[in-house]
């Protein structure tokens, strides 16, 4: 037989409902050097911690204790780590132990976990519109039928939430509640007492969608979801190490309730058995050696000035009657450019001339508004802001 008679692969059927991420095809055009990129969601390089990280995996891969380090370990997670992610996650509002937790490989692993374990094919899942995309790529993949809900700036619409609830009887809410993906905003206070009260009374779990809710650099932190009074055995917290550490570790936990943790164990186990207990012992030793309470205050400071510098340049980069979000925090920018019929079609035309966004069409699970895109002002300093937004008003303004 030869190669070209060899017939196409014939793929199961979940996996045809799931389209490949833009947001990850992007990243392979935007990687020459010249390009000024507003497109993936990445932390700035400069900013990882290297050396220390360095002298993490030293420490743990020297000495007896090395052997132990490269052996298979439990699936719950490396013990010293989760007793470490749990006494900041304490701190930071949400009274966790480490027994609450379990480490995963990126909160996207755990974003899998959550949709094996909770939904059968046709099971339905609410999401804010618009959202994170690789998340509704999970939720595709097993076949759950997703309901979005509208969002205006302070989140999900709660009235609207609460018909969506009556009427669809779903399985669980899927949400960003602090300084979402894609459009920056976050859920207040008042909304999260009615979030979780609805989730509550309606008997729907809750996944709330963490990587960013450090990331602040203006106004008054919030406590997560989980921990509204309503929230305690309905709302699973995901939490990563990408924006706060270094996303190439691909550390993340979840913080979920007792009666669900044992079926999410399971789920892990079958996925990889563990998280990387190299990695996983690299970081404890990290946070243990390193003030990272310094270090976030350090992103917090450069992200909070390179977040202006693209504010400033808005107004003069967007066509008039332009719309955008102003995050307290995060990585994004969401825009609406109602001239625009569909801002995929500006795209090439901002690769020719060395700048790159995300069209928005990706981020809905409904009937996508394609005249909005994504913006992230993280991985370039605010001069260089200045002169991709300049780049990206050439094409936006004609
Ligand atoms: N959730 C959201 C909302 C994200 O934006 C991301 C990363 N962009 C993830 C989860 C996945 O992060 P991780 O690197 O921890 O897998």
């Amino acid at each position: 037989m030869t190669v070209s008679a060899i017939p196409p692969a014939r793929l199961a059927q979940r996996l045809r409902n799931v389209a490949s991420s833009p947001v990850r095809d992007l990243l392979a055009l935007t990687s020459r050097p010249e390009v000024i990129s507003f497109a993936g969601g990445l932390p700035a390089p400069e900013l990882f911690d290297v050396e220390g990280l360095r002298a993490a995996f030293d420490q743990v891969l020297t000495g007896p204790a090395a052997r132990r380090t490269l052996q298979y370990a439990p699936t719950e997670g490396n013990a010293e780590l989760r007793a470490l992610v749990a006494e900041r996650m304490t701190r930071r509002g949400l009274p966790t132990t480490g027994a609450d937790l379990l480490v995963t490989t990126g909160s996207q692993q755990a974003l899998t976990l959550v949709a094996t374990a909770l939904l059968d094919p046709g099971a339905v899942v609410v999401v804010e519109e618009p959202t994170y995309l690789a998340a509704l790529q999970s939720f595709q993949l097993i076949g759950a039928r997703i309901v979005p809900v509208a969002g205006d700036e302070d989140g999900i619409d709660p009235v609207a939430l609460a018909e969506v609830l009556e009427r669809e009887r779903p399985t669980l809410i899927y949400l960003v509640p602090t300084f979402a993906n894609p459009t920056g905003r976050t859920l207040s206070a008042s909304r999260r007492t009615v979030v979780a009260e609805l989730a509550a009374a309606h008997g729907v779990w809750v996944v709330e969608d963490d990587p960013y809710g450090e990331l602040r650099y203006r106004g008054e932190t919030l406590a997560p979801l989980a921990a509204e009074p309503a929230a305690g055995s309905r709302v699973i917290h995901l939490g990563s190490f990408s924006k706060t550490g270094a996303p190439g570790l691909r550390l993340g936990w979840l913080r979920a309730p007792a009666s669900l943790l044992p079926a999410l164990v399971i789920a892990k186990q079958v996925a990889d058995l563990h998280t990387s207990t190299v990695d996983q012992a690299a970081a404890a030793s990290w946070i243990g050696a390193t003030d990272l309470d310094a270090h976030v205050r350090r992103l917090r400071e450069v992200y909070g000035l390179r977040r202006d510098a693209m504010l400033s340049a808005l107004p003069g980069t967007l066509p008039a009657g332009s719309t955008w979000s102003n995050p307290d925090g995060g990585m994004f920018v969401w825009t609406r450019l109602p001239a625009v019929a569909d801002t995929a079609s500006l795209l090439p035309l901002a690769l020719e001339r060395d700048v790159a966004f995300v069209p928005g069409a990706a981020f809905f699970a409904g009937d996508p508004d394609r005249s909005t895109l994504r913006l992230s002002f993280t991985t370039h300093t605010p001069e260089e802001i200045s002169e991709g937004m300049r780049r990206l008003g050439t094409v936006l303004r004609g």
